[in-house]
C-alpha cells in the first residue's frame, strides 16, 4: 500500500466513531429487569398492578440513567436490584415471602460476563440487600456461594448494612403466609398424606397473590460486558433450609460475554434441573442460535406454567420469554426502545 492510501485510510477511520459503531447499528447499552413470574395480574387489584409498573419503572430509570453516564454494568445490576430489595412489592429484601416456619431466608447471585466471575449468598436473614453481599461474596472471597449464618457474618464484618426480621416481614406477606397455612390446613384435612400442597400453583389459587415476585437485572454497558443479578425470598412456605435456583450459578442467573446474561423467575427446582441460564447461553454458544431462539427453545424446555427469564446479548438484543400467564418486566435501550409489562399485553 502507498503512503497516500495510508493517510487515505487513516483519515476514514478517524471519522468513525470510536466503537466503530455507526447511527442506525445495535444499541450501545441495553437493560432488561424483571419483578417475578407466576401469578395472573389481570386478577390483581388496579393499585397493586400501579405499584407493580411504578417500582419496575423506578428502577429502569436508575438503570438507564446510570448506563447513560458510562456506569460499569455491575455497579448498574447491584444499584437496580437493591433498588427493589428495598421495595417490599416484591420478593426480594424487604417483603421477601416466608418459609413453612414464617421466616425469611433470602438468596441472590451476581456474575460478570467478562470473565466469569460470580458471587452469590443463599438463605441470609439479616443483611438490607443481599446483591450486595453476593458482590462482596465474589470480590472479596475466593468462593462463590455462602450460605446461612456465616453469609450475614460475612456482610456484618464488612460492615454491611443489617436490618431486624420486622424489617423484612411485612403485614402483606404475613397475610399472604396465613393463607397459605390455611390452604395446607385444609389440603392435609381433605387427602391426608398427599404432599400436592406444597405446589406453588395451588397456594397462588388460595391467597389470590403473586406466586413469585423475584426480582432481576441484565445489563449489556457502554464498554460492551454484560452482568446478571438475582434476588429473592424463593418461594412461599418453602421448607427451611430449601435453596433455589437463584443463587445457583447456571440455573437461575448467568452471564457470559460471549453469549448473553440470563436471570429467571419461577419454580427453582425445574430451573436447576434443566441449568435453565446457561442453557440459554450454551444454545447460542453451541448451537449458534441467536438470542430469542435460544431463548424459546429453553423454555420450552420447562413444565406448563413454571417461569420464565430476561436476558440480553452481546449485540444489545434484549428478550423476555416466559411459560406464566404473567411475568412482570421492564426494559429500554440507548436507541429510546422501552418498556414496562406484567401479563401479555404487548403481545397482542
Ligand atoms: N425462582 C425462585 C425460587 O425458586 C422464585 C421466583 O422466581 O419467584 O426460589
Amino acid at each position: 500500500m502507498n503512503r497516500g492510501m495510508w493517510i487515505l485510510l487513516m483519515g476514514i477511520a478517524c471519522l468513525l466513531p470510536a466503537s466503530g459503531r455507526s447511527q442506525d447499528e445495535p444499541p450501545k447499552f441495553a437493560i432488561v429487569l424483571h419483578g417475578g413470574a407466576g401469578g395472573d395480574p389481570s386478577r390483581w387489584s388496579e393499585e397493586y398492578q400501579q405499584q407493580r409498573r411504578d417500582g419496575m419503572n423506578a428502577a429502569l430509570n436508575l438503570g438507564v440513567e446510570r448506563l447513560r453516564a458510562g456506569d460499569a454494568a455491575l455497579d448498574v445490576v447491584e444499584a437496580v436490584i437493591r433498588l427493589l430489595e428495598d421495595d417490599a412489592t416484591f420478593n426480594a429484601g424487604r417483603g421477601a415471602v416466608l418459609n413453612e416456619q414464617g421466616q425469611h431466608e433470602l438468596d441472590a447471585c451476581i456474575m460478570h460476563g467478562k470473565d466469569l466471575r460470580c458471587g452469590a449468598v443463599a438463605s441470609v436473614t439479616q443483611i438490607k440487600h443481599p446483591i450486595s453481599l453476593a458482590r462482596k461474596v465474589m470480590s472479596e472471597t475466593r468462593h462463590v456461594l455462602l450460605m446461612g449464618e456465616g453469609a450475614d457474618k460475612f456482610g456484618l464484618s464488612l460492615g454491611l448494612e443489617s436490618a431486624p426480621a420486622e424489617y423484612f416481614q411485612t403485614d402483606r406477606q404475613k397475610k399472604a403466609w396465613q393463607a397459605w397455612k390455611n390452604r395446607q390446613t385444609e389440603l392435609s384435612h381433605q387427602n391426608p398424606g398427599d404432599s400436592q400442597a406444597n405446589d406453588p400453583r395451588k397456594d397462588s389459587e388460595s391467597s389470590k397473590e403473586p406466586y413469585f415476585g423475584t426480582v432481576g437485572c441484565v445489563v449489556l454497558d457502554t464498554h460492551g460486558d454484560l452482568v446478571a443479578g438475582t434476588s429473592t425470598g424463593g418461594l412461599m412456605g418453602k421448607r427451611w433450609g430449601r435453596v433455589g435456583d437463584s443463587p445457583i450459578v447456571g440455573a437461575g442467573n448467568y452471564a457470559d460475554n460471549g453469549t448473553c446474561a440470563v436471570s429467571g423467575t419461577g419454580i427453582g427446582e425445574e430451573f436447576i434441573r434443566r441449568n435453565v441460564a446457561a442453557d440459554v447461553a450454551a444454545r447460542m454458544r453451541y448451537g449458534g442460535l441467536d438470542l430469542k431462539s435460544a431463548a424459546q427453545q429453553t423454555i420450552a424446555t420447562l413444565p406448563e406454567d413454571a417461569g420464565g427469564i430476561i436476558a440480553v446479548d452481546y449485540k444489545g438484543n434484549m428478550v423476555m420469554e416466559f411459560n406464566t400467564v404473567g411475568m412482570s418486566r421492564a426494559y429500554a435501550n440507548s436507541s429510546g426502545t422501552r418498556g414496562v409489562f406484567l401479563g401479555r399485553e404487548n403481545e397482542e
